[in-house]
């Protein structure tokens, strides 16, 4: 057992606008006052149509872009940079293709300059993720769900404090994502990352989720915070399940605009 690796996480009265690409003058309001507190250790995820705001809000986590007011913080820490304490998996692995299974994790520990005394972690991740017999495969070898395996392990490799991920499931086949949906468990039990997880998927949120952050556009805004209160590992035709289910659906559909 591993000893719990998360972060609490608080966001404050943020605020995130854009210029319109063909008028600087008028501003997209991206996220409108989002507050919000997620625990060390929890599952949270971001449900929502596109453009309300969910990639801009891990974008603005990771301290690669500001918001215009509010507060972000991670521990006691306020986020003002980039980290490798908080890791981003996107939907697109981003693999070099050009490196191995091996070179692709150690990637993120070269860029750091603590290959040397962290090299032996390789092993153990690429384990953690079931990948140990592919180390020297380079990434056209490998199917999808491979190459987020290693996306994922090239992102806990840095034991984050928080692991952020934009859809890492969205580009996968059904059977594959609901495979992919239990490994990413797996590893969220096995080291209490504190993970947020974007998905336009409600069967996904509530399969996954501690938490669902219901999100609408235009503004982006958190329309309502549900509590996932199902034992797992859950059953995904539990009358619970879909009561759950219906229940989102509704509220999506008057929350209006989805597309
Ligand atoms: P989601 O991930 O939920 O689909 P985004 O966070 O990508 O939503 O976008 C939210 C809104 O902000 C959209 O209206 C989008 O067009 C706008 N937006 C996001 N990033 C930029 C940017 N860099 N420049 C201008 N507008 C942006
Ligand atoms: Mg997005």
């Amino acid at each position: 057992m591993v000893a719990a690796e998360g972060s609490v996480l608080r966001v404050r009265e943020m605020r995130k606008s854009f210029p319109k690409p063909d008028n600087a003058e008028v501003r997209t309001h991206a996220l409108d006052t989002i507050s919000l507190s997620v625990a060390a250790g929890e599952l949270v995820s971001f449900l929502g149509p596109s453009g309300c705001g969910k990639s801009t809000l891990l974008r603005l986590l990771t301290g690669l872009d500001t918001p215009d007011s509010g507060e972000l913080w991670v521990g006691d820490e306020p986020i003002t940079a980039p980290s490798a304490e908080r890791g981003l998996v996107f939907q697109d692995p981003n693999l070099f293709p050009w490196l191995t299974v091996r070179g692709n994790i150690e990637a993120g520990l070269v860029a750091r300059g603590v290959l040397r005394e962290k090299r032996s972690e390789v092993d153990d991740f690429m384990r953690l993720v079931g990948l140990e017999s592919f180390a020297n495969a380079f990434p056209h070898h490998l199917s999808g769900g491979m190459a987020q395996r290693v996306a994922l392990a090239r992102a806990l490799i840095n034991h984050p404090k928080v692991l952020l991920l934009d859809e890492p499931l969205g580009a996968l086949d059904a059977f594959t994502r609901m495979r992919m949906q239990d490994e990413v468990l797996r590893l969220w039990q096995a080291r209490r990352t504190t993970m947020l997880l974007v998905t336009h998927d409600i069967d996904e949120a509530i399969y996954m989720s501690d938490r669902i952050v219901l999100m609408t556009p235009r503004p982006g805004r958190i329309e309502r915070i549900i509590e996932v209160a199902l034992d797992r590992p859950r059953q995904r035709n539990s009358p619970e399940f879909l009561n759950l289910r219906g229940d989102i659906l509704e509220l999506l559909h008057f929350a209006g605009d989805a597309h």
